[in-house]
């Protein structure tokens, strides 16, 4: 099929639980915030289950054109294993060039994904259900999954790693209208899952 790259028929808002992924790796979070998540990107698919990436390599990323949302994009997207900068310039290359039609500028794509992921903050709907990070409380996916639910009046996507919380994915038509996400495709779910609190070594006794 030849479809050009730049059309797709939705997004998906990608936010990390970093406590799981720092819980077993040496990470380069720097501020622990409690029970907060972290954004991984905002990704146009298609409604078939695959998607548009790496749309346009001319359109490089440039950190200049986005200092007045630095500070925000320090605390909400920050890296947990690379520098954050260079998280930032992957999301771009990778799935912000293939959102121009929607978001036609990087400023624009990067202010939109932070404006959404303030709009539905993922924390505060779980922690209505008492759903929190605890090292052996075991939740059942579809717990958070109603949470979220109850909330905002939409299903996500629970991505777990290892039985512990990785990722929760919403979706999102072009208007930025949220809707309940179809599993079958983006499925890889878990039933069962623990939410690791977050800990940080002290800055001193990081690798
Ligand atoms: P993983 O294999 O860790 O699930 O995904 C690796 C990378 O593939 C992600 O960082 C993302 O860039 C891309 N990816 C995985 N699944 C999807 C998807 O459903 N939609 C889009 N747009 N990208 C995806
Ligand atoms: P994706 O390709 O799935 O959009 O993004 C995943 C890539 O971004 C991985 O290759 C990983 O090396 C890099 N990356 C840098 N920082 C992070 C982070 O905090 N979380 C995730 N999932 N990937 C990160």
């Amino acid at each position: 099929i030849n479809r050009q790259a730049t059309k797709f028929d939705y997004f998906l808002l990608v936010r990390q639980w970093p406590g799981s992924y720092c819980s077993k790796h040496s990470c380069t979070l720097l501020h622990n915030r409690g029970y907060h998540f972290t954004i991984h990107g905002l990704w146009p698919n298609y409604d078939d289950g695959t998607w548009p990436q790496f749309c346009d390599a001319s359109n490089k990323f440039d950190e200049d054109k986005l200092e007045d949302l630095m500070d925000e994009l320090e605390s909400e997207w920050p890296s947990t294993m690379d520098s954050d900068e260079n998280f930032w310039e992957h999301e771009w290359s990778k799935h912000g060039t293939c959102s121009v039609g929607i978001f036609p500028t990087e400023h624009s794509y990067f202010s939109n994904v932070l404006k959404l992921h303030r709009r539905y903050d993922l924390a505060a709907a779980l922690r209505k259900a008492d759903i929190v990070p605890d090292k052996h409380k075991v939740y059942r996916a579809k717990d958070l999954a109603d949470a979220i639910h109850d909330e905002y009046g939409v299903r996500p996507v629970v991505h777990c790693y290892d039985k512990e919380l990785s990722e929760i994915w919403m979706c999102f038509d072009k208007d930025l209208v949220p809707y309940s996400c179809d599993e079958a495709h983006i499925g890889n779910t878990c039933q069962q899952l623990t939410i690791p609190p977050l800990r940080l070594l002290p800055e001193g006794d990081r690798p």
